[in-house]
């Protein structure tokens, strides 16, 4: 057996794939990994079969089919106001993971830091990895998970070339409130940082007084157009995980960068899906304020039966996920608590410390509420009916 490289072989698996692996194994409800478990809208589908029937089938161009980069700036103008020009500006990517792996290695260099909000998505810490960069965590601290700015003032350094942010955030499910985001962008202004901010879930933020402004992309900020690169994806708006469709936006010199980057990974990204996702940003511009609407009240059949069950979750204004902390149960470690889930109450959830490198995560473990009604309602009564103590 050859070992991996060096590159790989610091880098933890993914845990959402071993968590999802559990729940099949088990078979356990999952409430762990974030997908939603009914799919986006038909004509979205049917867009994509008419593109493999019309002979879609061969390489995009590596920026992405015209009619998606029009769309995207057409979205980006319709819900921000923001003017993106669809050739300069835009580039679809394989998901948004892709996004966030050629933005950093298209902008980092070995050595580089980058100032990342902890808990941080996984993938962040495996590309900032990849790019031999080094990371520079500032905590969202529970209960609340805010924005503490000192702490976000005090990470940067005379390395640093970038932060990277998340709004609507996973796992916590805050939102970013303007205020904290004119922090962000004053910090970025003054050290001339990139800012690189992933905003998949920004159509899904919950209409209820936490939230009441809802998701305000950083790049609206004034000065941060410029400094900006805006990463979302169909997956999570259309409820098209599976599909892979992401974008990039901002200025040219940044854009160019994810492209540098993106030509040796993908190449090109999948050519019939993409006429279908213009379709969707055009034709189905009110779906995802209805998936939110949705997910809203799937949040409160979540929050409300942990809470019946012993683990109360702070309320998320946005996501897919809410988070318990689990220390009353006399557990120390979230990781282990996941583990013996499955037995103790036929139910997987997914431990935050795989988004830490504090402790401060170590007993934290985020719910996904993507599920259906039935298999949230079974999923809380399970959880009610099982001892969950250490
Ligand atoms: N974004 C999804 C989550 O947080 C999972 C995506 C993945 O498995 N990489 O659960």
């Amino acid at each position: 057996m050859r070992s991996h490289a060096q590159r790989v072989r610091s880098i933890p698996p993914t845990v959402f794939s071993e968590m999802s692996a559990l729940a099949v194994r088990t078979g356990a409800i999952n409430l762990g990994q974030g997908f939603p478990d009914v799919d986006g809208p038909p004509s979205v589908i049917a867009a994509a079969v008419e593109a493999l029937e019309r002979g879609a089938n061969q390489y995009a161009p590596g920026i992405g089919v015209p009619d998606l980069r029009q769309a995207i700036a057409r979205h980006q103008h319709r819900h921000y106001e923001l003017d993106v020009d669809p050739d300069r500006e835009v580039c679809v990517t394989t998901g948004c993971t892709e996004g966030i792996a050629a933005a950093l290695l298209g902008l980092i260099d070995p050595g580089d830091e980058v100032v990342v909000l902890e808990p941080y998505y996984d993938s962040y810490l495996a590309m900032i990895e990849m790019c031999g960069a080094v990371r520079r965590p500032v905590t969202l601290q529970a209960p609340d998970f805010r924005l503490d700015v000192d702490a976000l003032r005090a990470a940067v350094g005379p390395r640093t070339r970038a932060m990277l942010i998340n709004t609507p955030h996973n796992p916590t499910g805050t939102v970013l409130t303007r205020a904290e985001l004119v922090a962000v962008a004053d910090v970025a202004i003054e050290h001339d940082l990139v800012v690189i901010t992933d905003e998949v879930y920004e159509h899904l933020v919950f209409d209820d007084a936490t939230s009441a402004e809802g998701h305000v992309p950083i790049a609206t900020l004034p000065g941060m157009w410029e400094r900006t690169l805006t990463l979302s994806s169909a997956g999570k708006s259309y409820s098209f995980t599976g599909w892979k469709v992401g974008w990039a936006t901002g200025p040219p010199d940044l854009v160019s960068a994810v492209v540098a980057a993106k030509q040796w990974l993908t190449f090109t990204s999948g050519a019939p899906l993409q006429p279908a996702v213009a379709h969707a940003l055009d034709h189905e511009p009110d779906w995802p304020r209805e998936l939110a609407r949705s997910l809203q009240s799937r949040r409160d059949l979540l929050v409300t039966g942990l809470a019946a069950a012993g683990l109360a979750a702070r309320v998320p204004e946005g996501t897919y996920f809410a988070t318990t902390d689990i220390r009353h149960l006399g557990w120390e470690d979230g990781r282990a608590f996941c583990l013996a889930l499955p037995e103790r109450a036929g139910v997987v959830a997914i431990p935050n410390q795989a988004f830490y490198d504090s402790a401060a995560g170590r007993h934290l473990v985020r719910w996904a509420f993507c599920k259906q009604p039935d298999l949230i309602s079974e999923g809380v009564r399970r959880l009610a009916a099982a001892d969950l103590t250490a």
